[in-house]
């Protein structure tokens, strides 16, 4: 029929691709996951496809997913009969690696191997999902053959891996995908883990992919589930074999829909890893059931790892929703504030339309009574998090602050309780950031304000004459060098009844100003002085009581901006 291409994968995927080929990642079973997981995608958005475009000509009859096994030709194939992919789909989505960060994270890899940290390497993989990709770490050849729902002509995807694949079109390709590998042959030691056996496929399926809400079919063992029975010589049909028995092999519940106590860990960690494409275990699974007049269910994740993306305009956010168990969108924003935008999860409503729209959903009432609910949770999970498991929450903290610290201004409701859960570098200690609540607890006698100060870096700031006075006192001062926290600082009034106070705005009243009348007197010829000659950079030059060891400092009024803030924005030309 048509003509057969070869095209080259875009350098980046040709570098992961090898990657996988070398095989980095050392638990291989995980390529059936991914494959599965791609599977599922391909059925959830043929389903709503179809809700969106009532004129779309899809087969919706049997949608399901189908792994067969040809143990003689020894070749995994997967199948769905969902969405399937465009030729131009197959060249973007397979051809290239889109995901942002991929550069900066082959940049890693490659440092972390240049310096021989192996460990550091698994590590980085480890983080990185390369979904489709992984199949390549057991299989040396992989033939992809899949028909966009609704459209006629399907296409075939081939490949080694190696540099190149080939792309052709198929008139006769069912709707929806079949990715078919070619196992590598089996290492006498790796015996183990040949993927040619039906035993050690429902085991992965099994542990990997339970909880997928569509039926994963296998042919029934006991049944041949040889592919190409010997008597079948005739294309014609005549001689047809009988098709092997399939059965369901997932159970297909809802992780959400079942108790707590009968999901078990890795389950829950396997469900994350397939909503939120990332390789790593969460950090912590939250659940949430609500009864009465608008229920829902849901199922929440803090992952480990903040993405490459956290901090970039276009990064997904917010979590799945679901309805009455159905699918309905990806990143749905209006269930999760920005500031908590890498919380994963699903929440499950039994009341909305199958129809409804992000739009409806952003002005939505009960919709926002939930993003409260959720919100309030996982504060409330990270504040448990603080007292019984100072660890994770370090980890947490140091993943996701600068994220969660843009509550404080864009979330005044939720303000106290950002707070509670924040915490700040201080000089009280070199390494360990203080939460508010400790640095309360520390404050001298007669010390009425939290302190802080702002800057570039740790360094900068101990340097800075500002601190002297402080430091003679005894004084703790946060050491605050986030760019969002010269936002926050200027919204936030206060943590418990006392204010945030910049040590290097006004005068700061340290109870004991020790310039005498004596001492005014002395000095106000030469205060004039200065003033007048120094008119043009500064608006007063007054006596102070501040420092200690430096002569001189330059403060902003109370109003003023600090000192980064105003170079921010005088960098945005303002
Ligand atoms: P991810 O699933 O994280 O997007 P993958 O490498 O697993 O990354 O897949 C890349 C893309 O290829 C998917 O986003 C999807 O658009 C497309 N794709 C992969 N498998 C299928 C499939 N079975 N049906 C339809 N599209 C698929
Ligand atoms: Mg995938």
């Amino acid at each position: 029929t048509g003509q057969v291409e070869t095209h080259e994968f875009q350098s980046e995927a040709r570098q992961l691709l090898q990657l996988m080929i070398h095989s980095i990642y050392s638990n291989k079973d995980i390529f059936l996951r991914e494959l599965v997981s791609n599977a599922s995608d391909a059925l959830d958005k043929l389903r709503l496809e179809t809700y969106r475009d009532k004129e779309l000509q899809a087969d919706t009859d049997d949608l399901h997913i189908e792994i067969d096994l040809d143990t003689e030709a020894r070749t995994v194939t997967v199948r769905d009969n969902g969405i399937g992919m465009s030729r131009d789909d197959v060249v973007n989505l397979i051809g290239t690696i889109a995901k942002s960060g991929t550069a900066e994270f082959l940049r890693k890899l490659k440092e972390a191997k240049d310096e021989a940290k192996g460990a550091a390497g698994q590590d980085l993989i480890g983080q990185f999902g390369v979904g489709f990709y992984s199949s390549f770490m057991v299989a040396d050849k992989v033939t992809l053959v899949t028909r966009r729902a609704g459209t006629g002509e399907g296409v075939r995807w081939e490949s080694a891996g190696e540099g190149t694949y080939t792309i052709e079109p198929v008139a006769d390709a069912p709707q929806g995908t079949s990715v078919t590998l070619h196992l590598k042959p089996v290492d006498d030691e790796d015996h183990l883990y040949d993927y040619a056996s039906p035993w050690k496929i429902r085991e992965i399926v099994k542990r990997y992919s339970d909880f997928i809400t569509w039926p994963v079919k296998m042919a029934k063992t006991g049944t041949p589930e040889a592919s190409a029975p010997e008597e079948d010589t005739s294309e014609d049909g005549a001689g047809e074999a009988a098709a092997p028995e399939l059965e369901t092999v997932n159970s297909m519940k809802a992780l959400w829909a079942r108790s707590k106590d009968e999901v078990s860990d890795e389950e829950y960690h396997e469900f994350y890893k397939h909503i939120s494409h990332d390789w790593t275990d969460p950090l912590e699974t939250v659940r949430m059931q609500a009864e009465g007049t608008f229920e829902y269910q849901a199922l929440l994740f803090l992952p480990s790892r903040a993405p490459m993306d956290l901090f970039m305009r276009d990064a997904k956010r917010g979590v799945q929703l679901y309805v009455k168990r159905v699918f309905i969108m990806d990143d749905c924003e209006a269930l999760m504030p920005n500031y908590l935008r890498f919380v994963k999860g699903v929440v499950d409503a039994q009341d909305l339309s199958l129809n409804v729209s992000r739009e409806i959903l952003q002005q939505d009432r009960q919709i926002r009574a939930i993003r409260r609910r959720l919100e309030k949770k996982v504060l409330a999970t990270v504040k448990t998090m603080m007292t019984e498991d100072a660890e994770k929450y370090a980890t947490f903290w140091r993943e996701f602050g600068r994220a969660v610290k843009e509550g404080l201004l864009d979330d005044p409701e939720n303000r106290e309780q950002i707070l509670e859960i924040s915490s700040f570098a201080s000089t009280h200690h070199a390494e360990n950031p203080t939460s508010l609540r400790d640095y309360v607890s520390r404050m001298k006698d007669g010390q009425e304000h939290i302190y802080f100060a702002t800057g570039e870096s740790r360094g900068t700031i101990e340097n800075s004459p500002h601190l002297e006075a402080f430091r003679a006192k005894g004084y703790e001062v946060l050491i605050l060098t986030d760019p969002v926290d010269e936002m926050w600082v200027d919204g936030v009034t206060g943590f418990d009844g006392k204010s945030f106070q910049s040590v290097a705005k006004g005068e700061v009243d340290l109870g004991d100003d020790k310039t005498t009348d004596e001492q005014k007197a002395d000095y106000a010829d030469l205060l004039k002085w200065m003033s007048a000659s120094l008119s043009e950079s500064v608006k007063e030059v007054r006596l102070s009581s501040r420092l200690t060891t430096s002569p001189s400092c330059v403060v902003g009024d109370a109003g003023d901006l600090t000192p980064t803030l105003e170079k921010m924005y005088r960098a945005m030309g303002q």
